[in-house]
């Protein structure tokens, strides 16, 4: 509102909103401290005037305006007060100046908005108002003391009365124009304006009654509710605590009641005592409602990280845990009882988690955790575990192990992720993929090997009997006059002879030897870790099972087939191997077919 107006408006109100509030407070002061010859322990119109400089609008005419409502202000109180003339200007000129050291080394080191939530800038102010109150001590005494040979305590007076101005007056005004101005006292429910106001009032009367007497000694109590405003209201429920108790106790004891006014001493000595028990009133209040507040913030951000971890967990579907390896107690995050089957917050212990791993997992998981332990390396395991609700589930955790100061594991920490879905799919894709392979590998008719499995199982087979010198032999062997049984009996039961031909040879392998189906009516057996003469042995045995097999069959024709022999014999490649055993094939057909050749 007040930005909105033009700067002549602006400087004007400023300049009475200034003059008038000063005047008010210096000639409440002055009348107050009346009784109490002259001596005031607090002057709060140097409080008011700073706040007002922290508050408004930078500018140098409104600036400008401010100061010269303050200086019309305290000429007028002060004269009207009977205060000399000389003296007149030697006090307004240095609360003048006070307030404009203070505006400078505030605004020196806090160039923004000075807040009184942040410690540092309380200790930034409390400073700046220390060098203020020197420097206008300093100044009024060198005047005064040209004037009229002011002593030493005069500047001591002027010192700690404006220093407690400053320090008690300004932080309630600037932090209650805050509030006003950012919408936060009407946004506060009206339990906590209650409250405020109760805690508040509370403070007035135990002051009241505690300065009204002086037979029972109650001094502490204003403090007790000065820490009680600061703890339930932060650091401006401390800031007005001080202030009502600072208001009151001055008031009272100006007028002469309450238990310092009745210490037997000087005027002066009262009034150094008021003061020192305020300054301890501040200095035990303030710093106590700047760590509360510098408490609530780190509370405040803390749970709201938890949130925000416990809903990214959620979103992951990862929860996490920790064991506790000194008290043996485990925790769970809310996700990991859901992965569990488990509601969040159950009750769970260390055996119970092991426990919910199936027999051979749970082992296992054991092993990891104890090795983890004793190596103090991070670690990451699957297994299996049966939920709450009997259903099996893979997990998968990662963790590390959190170390002691003097290095020992003091906890285990981990994250847990139900990894079934994942599994299930590998083990769906590996079934296809298997199922892709084997059927790229067979052939459809005999559900032999085909030419090329067979071909790549023969590749390895030499390149084992080149490096280790292990036995192989390859036998190849032909369905003889297969065409005539095609002319014969037709395709169909051409397919069916080559079907049983490849069972009768296949019954007649043994397990270790391999055979596959290389070309129409022509199969390949590839005989491992067999001598030559075992190898000759198997092949004729090959030879005569599909011989007699065949003439057995029935309603199929009979068959038999001629078998070409090669021994592996250093042959470089393959080919090479399977051009001798197909020589010697040629051989066994040219020489009757239905017979073995070996090559030479
Ligand atoms: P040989 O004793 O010299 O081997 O005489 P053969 O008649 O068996 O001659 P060859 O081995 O050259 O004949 C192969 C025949 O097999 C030619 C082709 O028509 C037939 N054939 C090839 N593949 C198949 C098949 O998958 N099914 C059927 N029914 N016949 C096939
Ligand atoms: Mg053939
Ligand atoms: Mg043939």
């Amino acid at each position: 509102m007040i930005r909105s107006l033009s700067p002549r408006v602006e400087a004007v109100f400023w300049f009475l909103l200034t003059a008038t509030g000063y005047f008010l407070l210096a000639s409440l002061s002055l009348q107050a401290t009346k009784g109490a010859d002259n001596i005031a322990a607090v002057w709060p119109p140097s409080g008011y005037f700073l706040a007002l400089l922290l508050l408004m609008p930078d500018g140098v005419r409104t600036r400008a305006a401010s100061f010269a409502g303050m200086i019309a202000a305290s000429l007028a109180a002060n004269i009207w007060s009977g205060v000399p003339l000389a003296s007149c200007l030697a006090y307004s000129l240095a609360n003048g100046c006070e307030a404009a050291v203070a505006l400078w080394l505030i605004r020196r080191r806090e160039p923004g908005d000075l807040s009184f939530m942040v410690p540092r800038s309380v200790a930034v102010f409390c400073i700046s108002a220390l060098g203020a109150s020197l420097v206008s001590a300093g100044l009024v005494w060198a005047l005064t003391g040209v004037l009229a040979g002011a002593s030493f305590d005069f500047f001591l007076s002027w010192f700690t009365t404006v220093l407690l101005g400053m320090l008690i007056v300004t932080p309630p005004i600037v932090m209650l124009a805050r509030m006003v101005g950012s919408s936060a006292l009407g946004n506060a429910s009206i339990a906590m304006k209650a409250e405020a106001a109760a805690i508040l009032t509370g403070a007035g009367l135990v002051t009241i009654l505690a300065f009204t007497q002086a037979h029972f000694p109650l001094t502490f109590l204003p403090c007790i509710a000065a820490v009680a405003a600061a703890y339930r209201l932060g650091p401006f429920g401390a800031a007005a605590g001080i202030l009502i108790v600072t208001i009151i106790t001055s008031l009272l004891t100006g007028q002469g009641h309450g238990p310092i006014a009745a210490i037997e001493e000087a005027p002066k000595i009262k009034v150094l005592f008021l003061q020192f028990y305020l300054l301890s009133l501040l200095f035990t209040t303030l710093p106590l409602a700047a760590l509360l507040i510098v408490r609530q913030r780190l509370a405040k951000r803390l749970e709201q990280s938890n949130r925000w971890l416990l809903q990214a967990e959620a979103a992951a579907l990862v929860g996490h845990w920790r064991v506790d390896l000194v008290g043996w107690t485990i925790h769970w995050s809310d996700q990991a009882y859901r992965i569990h089957g488990l509601v969040p917050g159950s009750p769970v212990d260390v055996h119970y988690s092991v426990k919910q791993y199936v027999a051979e997992d749970g082992a296992a998981v054991r092993k990891i955790l104890e090795d983890a332990v004793r190596t103090g390396e991070p670690f990451e395991f699957q297994g299996r575990i049966r939920r709450a609700d009997g259903e099996i589930r893979h997990v998968k955790s990662h963790g590390s192990i959190e170390k002691g100061r003097g290095g020992q594991a003091i906890a285990i920490f981990g994250t847990v992720q139900d990894v079934t879905e994942t599994v299930e799919n590998a083990r769906i894709l590996e079934a296809a993929r298997s199922a892709a392979e084997r059927v790229a590998n067979t052939d459809m008719l005999t559900g032999l090997p085909n030419r090329r499995h067979t071909l790549a199982f023969l590749e390895k087979a030499l390149a084992r009997a080149r490096d280790h010198g292990a036995p192989l032999a390859v036998a190849i062997f032909d369905i003889d006059h297969f065409k005539r049984i095609n002319d014969t009996h037709g395709h169909a039961m051409g397919d069916r002879v080559i079907h049983r031909v490849a069972q009768r040879a296949k019954g007649a392998l043994r397990d270790e030897d391999m055979l596959g189906r290389i070309g129409g009516e022509e199969f390949v057996c590839i005989l491992q870790r067999a001598s030559a003469q075992a190898a000759e042995i198997v092949a004729e045995r090959v030879r005569k099972a599909v011989e007699v097999g065949m003439a057995a069959e029935d309603g199929l024709p009979g068959a038999t087939i001629s078998v070409g022999l090669a021994i592996y014999d250093g042959e470089p490649d393959v080919e090479e191997l399977l051009h001798r055993a197909d020589q010697a094939l040629y051989v066994a057909k040219r020489e009757g077919r239905n017979r073995l050749r070996r090559a030479a």
